[in-house]
């Protein structure tokens, strides 16, 4: 399933290249022009992952991630920073941007991040589907029950039962 990418952007430029460039590396992209706008897509859209322009309008990008993370949204977030911005990178990563990129940048840096984010990110909720007890493993999200190494499927409900 293709993953949704939102472009938090004002310089239209920059946001036309970026949407080019993932939709050709196989994502479906959402462009914002303003703060106020990211924030609103972020919400009711649920994209995997945020590409997040510092200096923004009406809303700016620490204030962004500051909003999103209170509201206990998860998503990813890479903060695209201009050089003259005076960016504190350990402010940004305390507010909850997990990565950032210094402009100018080549869109293979941007999607390469973005990858390797994405790719974190699914490891970590794969995990999360997997409890294990002594020697039974269950993984709720295949609805699947290992004991002792033996597969043995189980229906939702004799899912819910057990978890
Ligand atoms: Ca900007």
């Amino acid at each position: 399933m293709k993953k949704t990418i939102l472009v938090v952007e004002d310089e239209l430029s920059i946001a036309t290249l970026l949407k080019y460039n993932l939709e050709q590396a196989g994502y479906n992209v959402l462009i914002a022009h303003d703060g106020r706008d990211g924030l609103n897509t972020i919400v009711a859209s649920n994209p995997d992952l945020v590409l997040l322009d510092l200096m923004l309008p009406s809303l700016d990008g620490m204030e962004i991630c500051k909003e999103v993370r209170s509201l206990r949204i998860n998503v990813p977030i890479i903060m695209l920073t201009a050089r003259d911005d005076e960016f504190d990178k350990v402010l940004g990563l305390e507010l909850g941007a997990d990565d950032y990129v210094g402009k100018p940048f080549e869109s293979k840096e941007v999607i390469a991040r973005i990858k390797a984010i994405l790719r974190r990110t699914e490891t970590e909720q794969k995990e999360s589907n997997i409890l294990t007890y002594d020697n039974l493993t269950i993984n709720t999200e295949k609805y699947e029950l290992q004991l002792d190494g033996k597969k043995i499927d189980l229906s939702p409900k004799e899912m819910d039962l057990i978890t």
